[in-house]
């Protein structure tokens, strides 16, 4: 159960055929996409020109009621956001889709993943008294999109002269008054796919959606690739493709559902030669290995099959505490103790091995080892399936301050004394690597190795939340 909390995920439907019911399709692919954002969600319909929206707080039920969904109406493009928060304050403004009325009609857009230039392009909109909603990233693309188009002839023209502008990681979904457009950051760090339901072309974050719609995968949208989806088919640009690329390595770690393919590797079976390497690095003797739900359940059936050890369940998750509950109770003990539970049963008296998926501040891990200790563990030796995460991530996720990580402040011994463990083994960043070799793609690991894979003095997270409050 990381510490690290998910991405965002956006969605986007083009339909020719008038009797698809199109907002209905998106609420139900949302909810394939609900593990990457639970703060809120948002659907955006273009009926004609005409863009029609609806977002709120919370999970998809209680953000997108019957009664807003029958208010969307229909259309031949719509497309869906769910959030979680990157960084800045999460206000309504801060939802998306975001929809705009600018020279040329409306405009609708959501983003998975954070601007390293946000400060300055948003200082450089400001010089030109452009006049701000909200404190996020979607509203700085929006503007430039708005302005590149006064001087270009195309939608496509307009959204390649913002994009060549931006630096850091993002998926893009947007709709024109005709056309559904998909943009994936040059380095591909954030994942973007597009496929089939029906008749009906989809961009989606991930893979697991179609599956879940009865739909077909296509392919992975490239980095730096723009696909523009009208009545006339599908349409690929490719000019700003073919550099450095670095996909995200907590895709496979945390952010995507083991049932998505990402970039060509399956997350579950990532996951699960994950355990097989963290058995060979760290074995140990034991009588059980179990996984901490959700990420740590596939390596752990990894290791178990590397060892020889029983797979067995050793720790439930509550999976029915909503956005209110985490609010009123956010970072307590409490909530840990409501969210996570031992199976008393299956560890009492054993030596067990347990496997998560990361540790950031560590105080996850030690309410594990307390619980399994409460329950009558014998030996508890942690196994964590990534290397040690030791600095920040610009790239999207809400990653805490250097400081507060516990991997770039203790020892492995220290914090296996802190968590109260037994023993304490990480995979290796060479490891970690490894698992993904599959994937046609560089990849970005700075979380674990300080390296990141662009320049990001623009933007720290403290920095970037104070700031655009302060604006
Ligand atoms: S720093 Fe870590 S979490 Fe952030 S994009 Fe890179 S690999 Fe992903």
């Amino acid at each position: 159960m990381s510490e690290l909390h998910d991405e965002c995920g956006v969605f986007g439907i083009f339909t020719n055929d008038a009797s698809v019911n199109i907002v209905e399709e998106t609420y139900l692919s949302l909810y394939a996409l609900q593990h990457r954002g639970q703060v809120g969600a948002g659907i955006a319909v273009n009926n004609n020109g005409n863009i029609i929206y609806h977002k709120d707080f919370g999970m998809i039920p209680e953000a997108l009621p019957e009664r807003e969904l029958l208010r969307l109406g229909s259309g031949r493009i719509a497309i869906g956001h769910v959030k979680y928060s990157s960084g800045e304050q999460v206000d309504h403004e801060n939802l998306a889709p975001l929809v705009m009325r600018y020279i040329k009609g409306q405009l609708a857009l959501c983003i998975n993943g954070a601007l390293t230039n946000y400060h300055e392009l948003r200082n450089d909109l400001n010089q030109g008294a452009a006049i701000f909603q909200s404190n996020g990233d979607t509203e700085v693309i929006a503007y430039l999109i708005a302005r590149a188009r006064i001087n270009t002839s195309s939608i496509e023209e307009a959204v390649r002269q913002a994009v060549c502008r931006l630096n850091g990681a993002y998926a893009l979904v947007m709709m024109s008054p005709s056309k559904l457009i998909g943009v994936r950051d040059p380095m591909g760090i954030r994942p973007l796919c597009y496929g089939k339901i029906g008749s009906s072309y989809v961009i989606a974050s991930e893979s697991c959606v179609f599956d879940s719609m009865g739909g077909e995968f296509i392919r992975d949208i490239q980095p730096g690739e723009m696909l523009v989806i009208d009545s006339e088919g599908v349409h690929s640009y490719t000019d700003d493709c073919g550099g450095k690329t670095a996909l995200c390595m907590f895709e496979y770690v945390f952010f995507s559902r083991p049932d998505s393919v990402v970039d060509g590797v399956s997350v579950n079976q990532a996951r699960q030669r994950a355990g097989k390497l963290l058995a060979k690095q760290h074995p140990v003797e034991a009588d059980i290995v179990c996984g901490v739900p959700d990420c740590g359940i596939e390596s752990a059936i990894g290791y178990a099959m590397e060892s020889g050890i029983p797979y067995a369940t050793g720790l439930i998750k509550n999976k029915y505490i909503g956005r209110a509950f985490n609010d009123r109770k956010k970072n307590s003990e409490y909530l840990m103790r409501i969210k996570l539970n031992a199976l008393k049963n299956n560890v009492n008296g054993k030596r067990v091995i347990v496997i998560d998926d990361s540790i950031l501040k560590g105080k996850t891990s030690r309410h594990i080892v307390e619980l399994l200790r409460n329950a009558g563990a014998k030996e508890i030796h942690m196994r964590i399936a990534s290397p040690p995460f030791i600095s920040p991530c610009y790239l999207n996720s809400d990653t805490t301050s250097k400081d507060k990580l516990i991997a770039s402040t203790k020892s492995i011994d220290e914090m296996r004394d802190y968590m109260g463990a037994d023993s304490l083994g990480f995979l290796s960043v060479e490891s970690m690597r490894e698992i993904a070799k599959e994937s046609k793609l560089g990849f970005c690991d700075a979380c674990f190795t300080g390296n990141y894979p662009m320049d990001v003095s623009d933007t720290s997270r403290e920095d970037k939340y104070s700031r655009k409050i302060e604006s």
